[in-house]
């Protein structure tokens, strides 16, 4: 029988050996004492939530928080309406690339630029009906309310250029319904928004659990809406390192610049960890490494053989 606790704990010691690795530039200073916080949580589809580490420490959820604003966009817009605006495909470029099919289309919901166009799908009239919306969801996905972190926000605002390259590029293909800078500056306050490790495990476990919220028992998204985000997570969510990153770890998933990573394991259970020290495709150095090893101990890459089910 596994006992999860010790298992996250070993794990944890063992990536907590790696050394190197940068936090994001633009965030150093605002993470400058957080350079080696480390932690793991899991919780599983019954509600069983454990966590080692710094694991009750509020960190900025960055791109973890797009596959939840494309679940968000699909539950509000249908499947239909999201895919005319947003592909499904992995760019195999930069997170920031500006890159978009012929039509204007960007490749997949988890870069930036299809990030972008997520946030501006959110039904509302306004950013703060939108925001209020997401945040919403958001809340009911952790059993918690989230905030927006001000502080990560005013240095996001710095350097949002290339944000706002992009959704200029998808304004110039008729792809906004909103004004651009707005709609960069939901995008920006998203990925502000602050969570605990452990909090985040609950958000994964919501996915993990078919879009119910395996602590509060609320229904958040359909089963079919969590399917397609999670076909995504697989595909995309680990950018240009998403191919290696199915071989060796095999599940859906998701890293954010400020060092968070969520995986799910469909019908099993979310696991978030966090450590800023990043690679160079953006990931989580220490956060990769506990994911690969829990997920050769805890048997969850979902490709592996199984035997067949006895009839
Ligand atoms: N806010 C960051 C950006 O848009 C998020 C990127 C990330 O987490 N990789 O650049």
């Amino acid at each position: 029988m596994i006992e999860p606790r010790d298992d996250l704990a070993q794990v944890l010691e063992e990536a907590r050996e790696i050394g190197w690795g940068d936090p994001a530039d633009y965030l150093r200073d605002l993470q400058r004492h957080d350079l080696d916080a480390l932690a793991a949580a899991v919780c599983r589809t019954d509600g069983e939530l454990i966590g080692v580490g710094d694991h009750d420490r509020p960190l900025a959820l960055q791109s973890v928080s797009k596959p939840f604003t494309y679940a968000v966009a699909l539950q509000e817009c249908g499947l239909d309406r999201v895919l005319s605006y947003i592909g499904v495909e992995p760019s195999g470029e930069a997170f920031n690339e500006l890159s978009q099919h012929e039509d204007g289309r960007p490749f997949n919901p988890l870069i930036n630029a299809g990030a972008i166009m997520a946030q501006a799908l959110i039904p509302g009239d306004t950013l703060e009906e939108r925001e209020a919306l997401l945040l919403d969801r958001y809340a009911a996905l952790a059993g918690e309310r989230l905030e927006v972190s001000e502080e990560v926000l005013r240095a996001e605002q710095v350097r949002g250029d290339r944000n706002f390259a992009l959704a200029h590029m998808l304004a110039s293909s008729g792809m906004l319904a909103h004004d651009p800078h707005e709609v960069v500056q939901g995008y920006l306050r998203q990925c502000s928004v602050e969570a605990t490790t452990a909090q985040l495990a609950v958000m994964g476990a919501t996915l993990a659990g078919g879009g119910r919220n395996p602590v509060t028992g609320q229904r958040v998204f359909d089963e079919r809406v969590v399917q397609q985000t999670l076909s995504v997570m697989l595909t995309c969510g680990m950018y240009d390192s998403s191919g290696r990153w199915v071989a060796q770890v095999g599940i859906p998933a998701k890293s954010g610049v400020s060092g968070a990573m969520l995986g799910v394991v469909p019908g099993a259970l979310g696991l978030a960890t966090w450590s800023p020290r990043l690679d160079s495709y953006g990931n989580s150095i220490r956060g990769v490494e506990v994911f690969r090893r829990l997920s050769d101990r805890w048997d969850l890459h979902v490709l592996r053989h199984r035997e067949p089910l006895s009839r």
